[in-house]
C-alpha cells in the first residue's frame, strides 16, 4: 500500500465533507477516486496534502505518519498534486511556471542546476514545448492543465494526485492526458486521480475507490465498479 487514510473526518461548519474515510491506494498503480459532486474528493486531497487539517483521523504514506504535516513536508515525502481549478502564474511564461515549481534561488542557480533543461524536457514530454516562451494566460485551459502537471513532475514525485485532469479539456487532449498517465505510471509513478469522465477513468485505472457523502462505498477494478449497485445508486439515485 502507498497512501492510506484511517477514519479521516472533516466538517465545515455544519457540513460533513469527510465522514470517517478509511482508504488504501495501491503503490505502483493508477488509482481513481470517484463520486458525485460534493462527496468530499477535493477535501480528501486537501487533507492528504496538508492544505487543510483533518478534524480527526490519520494519513500515512509508505507507513510514515503525515497527518497534519505542512504541504512542503508532504511534497518532500514524495506526494505531488494538481488542483481542480488549475494553478498557474498567468503572467509568467510556461518555462518560468515550471521553474517556479521547484525551490531554487532564481534563474542563475536554476541554470547551474540544469533545471532549465529538465523543465524544457517536461514541457516537451507534455507536448507544449513550443509554448515555453508564451505567458500562461495566453494558453488554452487544457494547455494550462498540462503546464501545471509539468510543474508537479519537476519535483519528481513518486505519487501524483490529479484533481480532475480532464475537466474542461478538449477530446484530443483528453486522449493524450490518458496516454501520458499510463506512460508515467509504467515508469514507476503511482497515481491517484479524481475524475468525472468515466470513459477515461475506466480505461486508465487499475483500482477505483468510490466516495459518497465523505466516505468510500465501494472499491475494486473497473470491471467490478462498473456494475456495482451502490455505485449506480450514488450516481443515479436509484
Ligand atoms: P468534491 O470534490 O467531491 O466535489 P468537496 O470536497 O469539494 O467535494 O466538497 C465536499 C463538501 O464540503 C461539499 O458539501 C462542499 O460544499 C463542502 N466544502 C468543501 N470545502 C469547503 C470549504 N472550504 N468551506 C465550506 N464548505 C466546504
Ligand atoms: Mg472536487
Amino acid at each position: 500500500m502507498s497512501l492510506e487514510t484511517h477514519e479521516l473526518r472533516k466538517a465545515f461548519g455544519g457540513v460533513t465533507a469527510l465522514d470517517g474515510a478509511t482508504v488504501s491506494f495501491h503503490e505502483g498503480k493508477v488509482n481513481a477516486l470517484i463520486g458525485p459532486n460534493g462527496s468530499g474528493k477535493t477535501t480528501y486531497f486537501n487533507c492528504v496534502t496538508g492544505m487543510i487539517r483533518p478534524d480527526s483521523g490519520r494519513v500515512t504514506y509508505r507507513g510514515r505518519d503525515l497527518t497534519g504535516k505542512a504541504p512542503h513536508r508532504i511534497a518532500r515525502a514524495g506526494l505531488g498534486r494538481t488542483f481542480q481549478l488549475c494553478r498557474t502564474f498567468p503572467r509568467m511564461t510556461a518555462l518560468e511556471n515550471v521553474l517556479a515549481a521547484v525551490p531554487q534561488g532564481g534563474l542563475r542557480s536554476a541554470k547551474a542546476k540544469g533545471d532549465i533543461e529538465r523543465a524544457m524536457s517536461w514541457l516537451t514530454r507534455l507536448g507544449i514545448e513550443h509554448l515555453a516562451e508564451s505567458e500562461a494566460r495566453d494558453m488554452s485551459w487544457g494547455q494550462q492543465k498540462l503546464l501545471e502537471l509539468a510543474g508537479v513532475l519537476m519535483a519528481e514525485p513518486e505519487t501524483v494526485l490529479l484533481d480532475e485532469p480532464a475537466g474542461g479539456v478538449n477530446p484530443a487532449l483528453l486522449d493524450r492526458i490518458g496516454a501520458l498517465i499510463r506512460e508515467l505510471n509504467a515508469e514507476g509513478r503511482t497515481f491517484v486521480i479524481v475524475e468525472h469522465n468515466m470513459d477515461l477513468v475506466m480505461s486508465i485505472s487499475d483500482h477505483i475507490v468510490v466516495f459518497d457523502r465523505g466516505r468510500p462505498i465501494a472499491e475494486g477494478p473497473p470491471s467490478v465498479i462498473r456494475s456495482d449497485e451502490r455505485v449506480l445508486g450514488a450516481y443515479l439515485g436509484v
